[in-house]
């Protein structure tokens, strides 16, 4: 059976009764004009929006829908993250072709709603149309931080060191491999980190409790793009060591390794800076936190490699399926 507008009522009413999940925050969810929230005290609202598009973030035959909605949630979660905030509700829109199978559907609401349900994030609304072309999906996630204390992008200071969490490029390789045509299809459960990637959100919660980082942002688009952002924000420059930075595509030449790690995209990883004299554990909730530069009063981007010899480092991220 074909995806057609008059399952798009049954489909709501399945979405309603899998979203039911104990939720603190959302007092009246889907099944009304508006969901009904509850803010914590002294806190302040974080929104982040993101477009999930076929074609351009996903494809059909190389991503199970199971992914494609997972992919969709985290992309939002790990904006949140970046913040140091809590997640506290999300709102789905959704545009399907008239074609579309309806275990597709089933699928891709299943993986959205299982991370929904071990982030402890509710659904709680949102919209599903008919669309003329292509698979739509849209995620509102909303999160909730202590008054004052969202870490932003326009906060970094010269003399700041850069990190990051995790490994970076791993994903970028396994889209390289698609891309490439030399595998038709990649085993999902292979590639976790690509096809089922997690948003740091307990790393940007614990640095912001502990006062660690002076700003931060997620690493969605490629390292050096969103460096580029704290840069430009914070109007500073910025100096990466090539040596330092923990590199994710490890089976691959390490050129191209490094390739990925400086551009690659869909890493969900956390790029922040912090004060000299602030001491940075070497894990975080059990991620990985890894130095891997200084800020500087000159601007532009630096990399500077083992020898000691600096180039400029160019914000080449990821370009989606260019
Ligand atoms: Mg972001």
């Amino acid at each position: 059976l074909g995806f057609v507008p008059q399952t798009e009522k049954a489909l709501i009413e399945r979405i309603r009764r899998q979203a039911q999940f104990p939720g603190r925050f959302v007092k009246t969810g889907i099944g009304d004009d508006c969901s009904v929230l509850r803010i914590p005290s002294r806190h302040e609202i974080l929104v982040t929006t993101d477009f999930s598009l076929e074609g351009i973030h996903f494809r059909r035959e190389w991503h199970l829908p199971e992914s494609v909605g997972h992919r969709c949630l985290t992309r939002g979660l790990s904006d949140i993250a970046s913040m140091g905030g809590d997640p506290i509700a999300a709102f789905l829109s959704l545009a399907l072709p008239k074609a579309l199978p309806q275990r597709w559907v089933d699928g891709f609401v299943r993986g959205l709603l299982q991370l929904a349900q071990t982030s402890k994030v509710t659904l709680a609304g949102g919209d599903i149309a008919q669309s003329p072309s292509g698979i739509l999906a849209d995620i509102v996630v909303l999160g909730s931080v202590p008054r004052g204390q969202a870490i932003l992008r326009s906060t970094a200071r010269v003399g700041d060191r850069i990190y990051v969490t995790g490994e970076l490029g791993a994903s970028a390789a396994v889209l390289d491999q698609l891309l490439s045509g030399r595998k038709k299809k990649l085993a999902p459960q292979k590639y976790p980190r690509y096809f089922f990637p997690q948003a740091r959100v307990d790393v940007g919660r614990i640095l912001r409790q502990r006062k660690l980082a002076s700003a931060m942002i997620d690493v969605s688009d490629g390292l050096s793009t969103d460096l580029s952002h704290i840069c430009d924000e914070s109007e500073v420059g910025a100096e990466i060591f090539s040596q330092a930075l923990p590199l994710g595509a490890v089976s691959q030449p390490r050129a191209a390794a490094l390739n990925f790690a400086l551009h690659g995209g869909d890493d969900y990883e956390l790029l922040f800076t912090a004060p000299a004299s602030k001491k940075i554990p070497s894990t975080v909730a059990g991620v990985r936190i890894t130095e891997i530069g200084v800020i500087n009063k000159r601007k532009g981007m630096l990399l500077m490699n083992e020898s000691g010899r600096r180039t400029k480092l160019q914000a080449k991220g990821w370009q989606h399926f260019r």
